[in-house]
């Protein structure tokens, strides 16, 4: 008996990894989805367990036996393979056919986010791995970043503070976590409603009208979520009830949850200080790709210098169509009249034919060119597969190396919509690349989810122009998830700097508005001919009306959430919302409203969007600089197309994510490109 295992006899021996939970999820090589109920909830607990016995036996390795493979590797594999159980599980609740199993699955959401949490609290864990930095080991460079992640995700939970600091620390990470829960809860619960009469809903079509909840007397129940407030805002003649549903909509979550967000702001700084960051932003940005708070303010601040002239003269010229319409004086922008006039504007416009563009967008074609697209910018093949899937209407698709034949992933599509299933579009990695223990590659398992119109009386499945942008940008997701070649899943996925987890996506739509793209992707499903020009025109055109106003929004949210978040004391945060939007955005806030107690982003369990509603701008303005490229040097370039798989989809985040996009672009990124597809030089 060796020494190591005489020092750790008490122990348990190590579980092999991914042999027990995780090797349970695959049958013959590939992913099963014929669980039980019982089976989900019992297999995450096995694979908590086999985590526990894995972390406690490296934990007890004595310190001079220390190496890289015992203690980093081991710790990276003991997380991988229980993290992946969790997480491949759990997204069963958006789409398993079996409600049990939904509702099983669902549950191991929240309690595989809390159990990855604790590994970071791991003191044990974390003290093993500092004994082993402390040799300053000679590592390759992936190795060294894997190491310097680990060591970080400790850190920044607090596990380098004295004993005092740490208890203080935690104390007020449980309360934040409960303040941020019970926000959610209130906002989940909320729950108002207008009452309106046939006249009021005026404007809106009769599918609408048809699907709403009525009263005892007739009327007609207009509800808070997005599918019923959203036309009505954009479409519904009656300003007055316009007012009253926008006042309603301002108000979700309730004035607690006012309450609830400003303490949750205050503990977020105490816990920034407890580390040693002066301002919480300081805290967030270092392990973003804006790195501090003065590069994100400049950002956000430049950017609301140059869009806002722009933005301005669309909102003057709706106040005009609205003078012009109802003969009434108009000379201030409101919440509530913003959405309805510039609906109105561009359909007075640029009046675009949506039905007429969808029937030339059949389902498949659209994928089919989609895949001829990409396959050949990105030099891969997508070849159907017959492998084990939730439900018939998936289809499966293998990604592979044009060149090498080699498997890059594999690619589930779940488009249409069914009883219980996720109502919006989504991508999820079931699994992500990583080096198993015997050398082989984890194959990534990747899916799509949409709500696409099934075919029915004699049509296909047709898609809107918007619903094939929506197509493109999940399918960026998808490549992103699909390529990464780094050896430790905690260099790639999701675990890529938060700001920059939108710009694979976000680049990939620029396609779907290019007029060669779109003859290659169309067929009417009559006639087969491809779209035509005017209707591409038409198209076109459109795509930038109102979009400057709707930019001056974000990046106000932008800049209120870093504020918010960098006020030394506790701020009024509905004054500082009120007080911001109409300078920034140049709209009043809806007086009496409190629209930051729904503002959800901020209070995530979840994702890091705290300091964070800047990260859409920021990956699309990298998106629109590097799509700069292809405008240049042209939309088909596979030679360009390959050095985009090198530098910007397969590095993850194994190499710093600024000297990437560098690096593909020759140069440092900046928002010209981005302002040029708004229009502006
Ligand atoms: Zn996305």
């Amino acid at each position: 008996m060796n020494k190591i295992i005489m020092g750790v006899a008490a122990l348990t021996l190590p579980c092999a990894a991914f042999a027990g939970a995780y090797g349970d999820m695959f049958k013959n090589g590939h992913l099963r989805f014929d669980y039980t109920p019982q089976e989900i909830s019992a297999l995450e607990q096995r694979a908590a367990e086999e985590l526990d016995i894995n972390l406690n036996f490296l934990a007890a390795i004595p310190a001079d036996k220390r190496d890289f493979t015992n203690t980093v590797r081991a710790l990276e594999d003991a997380y991988t393979s229980y993290w992946f159980v969790p997480k491949n599980l759990s997204l069963l609740s958006y789409f398993h056919q079996n409600a049990d199993v939904r509702e099983a699955a669902a549950n191991l959401e929240a309690k595989g986010v809390d159990k990855k949490l604790s590994v970071f609290a791991r003191k044990d864990v974390y003290k093993a791995l500092k004994e082993y930095a402390d040799t300053k080991p000679q590592l390759n460079h992936e190795d060294a970043r894997l190491l310097a992640k680990w060591l970080e995700r400790f850190e920044r939970a607090g596990m380098a503070l004295s004993e005092k600091d740490a208890k203080a620390y935690a104390k007020l990470n449980t309360e934040r976590l409960n303040k941020i829960t019970q926000y959610n809860v209130n906002l989940n619960n909320y729950k108002d409603e207008l009452v309106v009469t046939r006249e009021e809903l005026d404007g809106l079509g009769e599918t609408y009208i048809n699907r709403l909840e009525r009263t005892k007397d007739g009327k007609y129940i207009v509800t808070l979520k997005y599918p019923d407030y959203n036309p009505f805002m954009s479409s519904a003649k009656s300003e007055k009830a316009r007012k009253s549903l926008q006042e309603k909509f301002a108000r979700r979550g309730g004035k607690e949850n006012v309450k609830l967000l400003e303490d949750t702001v205050e503990l977020r700084r105490k816990q920034a200080a407890l580390l040693g960051f002066k301002r919480y932003p300081d805290y967030v940005l270092p392990v973003r790709m804006a790195k501090n708070y003065e590069t994100l303010e400049a950002f956000l601040k430049n950017l609301q210098k140059e869009v806002t002239p722009l933005a301005q003269a669309d909102i003057q010229a709706y106040l005009k169509l609205k003078e012009e319409t109802t003969g009434q004086k108009a000379d201030e922008m409101t919440a509530w009249d913003l959405p309805y006039w510039s609906n109105q504007y561009k359909k007075k416009y640029y009046q675009v034919d949506d039905d007429k563009i969808k029937e030339y967008f059949p389902t498949d074609k659209v994928i089919s060119g989609m895949f001829e697209v990409f396959g050949n910018l990105f030099g891969v093949t997508f070849i159907k597969a017959d492998l084990p899937t939730w439900h018939p209407d998936v289809i499966v698709y293998q990604i592979k190396d044009k060149k090498t034949g080699e498997l890059i992933s594999n690619f589930y599509l779940d488009l249409f919509p069914r009883d219980g299933k996720y109502t919006h579009a989504a991508t999820w990695s079931f699994v992500d690349r990583f080096e198993l223990p015997d050398g082989q590659m984890q194959t990534p398992s990747v899916v799509i989810a949409a709500n696409f119109t099934p075919a029915g009386n004699g049509v296909p499945s047709l898609l809107e122009h918007s619903e094939v942008e929506t197509l493109f940008h999940e399918f960026g997701h998808v490549l992103q998830m699909s390529m990464a070649t780094s050896k430790y899943a905690t260099l790639t996925g999701d675990n890529v700097a938060w700001d920059y987890i939108e710009a694979h996506s976000q680049l990939l739509e620029n396609w779907a508005w290019q007029p060669q793209v779109l003859k290659k992707i169309s067929a009417h499903y009559k006639t087969g001919e491809a779209l035509p020009d005017e209707l591409i025109s038409s198209l076109v055109k459109s795509k930038n009306v109102g979009v400057a106003a709707a930019f001056l929004r974000q990046n106000f949210l932008g800049q209120y959430d870093l504020a918010l978040h960098t006020a030394a004391k506790r701020v009024d945060s509905t004054q500082l919302y009120s007080q911001m939007m109409k300078d920034i955005s140049g709209i009043p806030m809806t007086k009496g409203t409190y629209p930051q107690a729904s503002f959800g982003h901020i209070m995530s369990l979840t994702d890091p969007y705290d300091v964070g509603y800047y990260v859409y701008a920021w990956s699309l303005v990298i998106a629109q600089d590097i799509f700069s490229r292809f405008e240049a040097e042209g939309l088909f370039n596979a030679e360009l197309g390959a050095k985009l798989r090198k530098y910007i989809y397969t590095p993850g985040t194994v190499y710093d994510e600024n000297e990437m996009v560098e690096k593909f672009l020759g140069r440092p990124y900046n928002d010209k490109a981005f302002l040029k597809s708004l229009g502006i030089n």
